[in-house]
């Protein structure tokens, strides 16, 4: 037996390689004095913006508020229904409930696990006001096919881009493509803060306008409240956390590009599922999943955990199965490819700082596994 032990995720090894550089951006913060809505903030909104390609970028307390804000900001709510999918992080559907509104699901492609476009035009309603589709995995979904079929029906698009920061499709970013789009710094996304995050990524600019608004109270000027609003800001720390990983992403997400084509080529096709990226896209692949056979996963999880590779399932419960959502009178064989893929879904050991002898090591322990 080996004496590797491969973890799913390893954060601290991205932290001892950019060390000096966080705790020097931390204490800028400590001895400036100034927590909320300061100069890391605003460097960082503008940063992410260019890097992105958009107008503007509004940073949050976290990536579900960023959702729920990007909602709310285009009067969503009671009455409306928001086309999205029902395998996600549940927070991209959280958000539409949060709102008042109806989550309509939408089942995925088996090839590529991402929102099945051609089923959404039959899932449009009168009452249909969005799509919200996610990169799942942090793949592209079809985002131009699905920016088509929402002006043709005009309808709004928010990408939920919680995973795929960095990631691309014809060469421009995700979430540049909708009216809207969602980010999350949570610290395991591949721009990870050390602690919650979020941000809208918009080139509308009275979106824009509003949503510094409504993450500030709702105040335009100080204690003149204009919008009903709320309390929800990155603060300076981890704006300065953020501008230092900034810098480095594109470096971080080549190098996950890298492993997974390691994977790609040494995963045994007879016994192991991957999905394909949609053409033109790039994956900045902040989860790299596989699909086995129902009939061995579990045996499987276990024989890798025997031999110190953790792995994930993403996602085991589909969203239209969970308990919270009864309400919304779902049923079983409901959204089958989606039913099928948590059945059949891990997740495997992926960062930047894995090493390649770790990545054959799970390579090598998943092809000499006899199911
Ligand atoms: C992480 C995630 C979110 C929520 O982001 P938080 O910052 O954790 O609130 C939303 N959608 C998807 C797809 C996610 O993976």
């Amino acid at each position: 037996m080996s004496n590797l032990t491969v973890p799913f995720l390893d954060l601290k090894a991205q932290y001892e390689s950019i060390r000096p550089e966080i705790q020097q951006a931390i204490n800028t913060v400590l001895e400036r004095q100034m927590f909320i809505l300061g100069d890391e903030v605003a460097q960082l909104e503008l940063e992410l913006a260019r890097y992105l390609g958009v107008k503007h970028v509004v940073t949050l307390n976290s990536g579900t508020d960023a959702l729920i804000m990007s909602l709310r900001v285009l009067g969503i709510g009671l009455g409306d229904e928001v086309i999205t999918q029902p395998n996600s992080f549940i927070a991209t559907t959280l958000a539409i409930t949060e709102v008042g509104a109806t989550p309509v699901f939408v089942d995925i492609d088996e090839e590529t696990m991402q929102i099945d476009t051609k089923k959404i035009e039959s899932a449009i309603t009168k009452k249909t006001k969005a799509i919200l589709p996610v990169h799942l995995f942090g793949a592209p979904c079809e985002i131009d096919k699905i920016v088509k079929i929402a002006k043709i029906h005009s309808l709004f698009v928010i990408e939920d881009a919680a995973q795929s920061f960095g990631s691309s499709l014809n060469g421009k970013h995700l979430g540049s493509f909708g009216n809207l789009s969602a980010l999350s710094f949570y610290p395991g996304k591949n721009l990870g803060a050390y602690g919650d995050g979020g941000a809208i990524a918009t080139s509308d600019s009275q979106l824009y306008e509003k949503l510094i608004m409504l993450r500030n109270y709702g105040q335009k000027k100080k204690y003149h409240h204009v919008k009903i609003g709320l309390n929800s800001r990155l603060d300076e720390i981890q704006a300065a956390v953020l501008r230092v990983k900034l810098k480095h992403i594109d470096k971080w997400n080549s190098l996950r590009l890298g492993h997974s084509r390691l994977y790609n080529h040494g995963l045994d096709k007879d016994k192991y599922l991957i999905s394909n990226i949609y053409p033109n896209g790039i994956s900045n692949y902040h989860i790299y999943p596989i699909r086995v056979s129902e009939n061995f996963r579990e045996e499987l999880i276990e024989y890798l955990s025997a031999n110190k590779i953790s792995t994930l399932i993403h996602y085991p419960i589909p969203i239209h199965l969970q308990d919270c959502y009864t309400y919304l009178g779902h049923k079983r064989g409901d959204f089958p490819i989606t039913e099928h893929a948590a059945l059949r879904l891990i997740s495997l050991p992926m960062y930047s700082e894995l090493d390649q002898n770790s990545i054959q090591f799970v390579i090598t322990t998943l092809n000499s596994f006899s199911c």
